[in-house]
């Protein structure tokens, strides 16, 4: 875990960001769609502070988290990001944020355009469980979709996972996760196992302090 030794995915580049953001499907739940964070809020419950201009939110550093305030399970998940244009930092330390699904399971948010760190917290890592396959990032100032299917654990009454959490994801396009089984919810240098919670839940945005941009973002429940 963590492994700054691990070798790292190949670099595939993904051609120039599309002009204008991937409409929703019909069926769609449009969690921002540029104007407002009227479906967010931080995990408090007070509004979500996080700055909204020119058709996107950022992350205002110190802020906290936000959250949906409607609650999902198995879903699919269309996300536009965007890490700082100017480059500071490195590492772990430049342009991190993250797509939490059920505020639990991330997928991670980095600027790995030229920035080395371990292979499992690379973007488009399941934090500290699976490297993407492939490194698809554009560089920065370019706007990145993630396109996430994401299936919940279940457990049995007793509390014990029997079905673990899946994610397929595509970064700009590309293949980076290919239905990979969790083994617990992902966490920094520890693989918590998992714990029973409810079938849907908020779907959260990370704070790392770092001005990370998002638009565009919309989910098909699947259940
Ligand atoms: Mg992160």
């Amino acid at each position: 875990m963590h492994d700054s030794t691990r070798t790292r995915p190949p670099v595939v580049e993904p051609g120039p960001a599309p002009a204008d953001p991937l409409s929703a499907p019909s069926d769609a739940t449009v969690l921002f769609d540029g104007d407002d964070l009227s479906k967010w809020e931080h995990p408090d419950g007070s509004a979500a502070s996080w700055t909204v201009e020119n058709g996107y939110m950022e992350v205002k550093p110190g802020s906290g988290p936000i959250r949906t305030k409607e609650a999902f399970g198995d879903v699919q998940l269309h996300v536009e990001w965007m890490v700082p244009t100017t480059v500071e930092g490195e590492g772990q330390s430049r342009g991190n944020s993250g797509v939490f699904l059920m505020g639990t399971y991330e997928v991670q948010v980095l600027d790995s355009h030229e920035n080395q760190t371990y292979a499992d917290g690379q973007a488009a890592a399941i934090y500290g469980q699976y490297p993407p396959l492939v490194n698809a990032m554009r560089p920065q100032g370019e706007w990145q979709t993630y396109d996430i299917v994401f299936h919940r654990p279940h457990f049995d009454e007793g509390g014990t996972v029997v079905t673990p959490a899946r994610f397929t994801v595509y970064h700009n396009g590309i293949l980076v996760q290919d239905n990979v089984e969790l083994t617990g919810p992902t966490a920094w240098k520890e693989r918590p196992p998992y714990e029973a919670h409810a079938p849907a839940l908020p779907l959260r945005l990370q704070d790392h302090d770092n001005a990370v941009r998002f638009r565009n973002i919309w989910v098909r429940e699947l259940e």
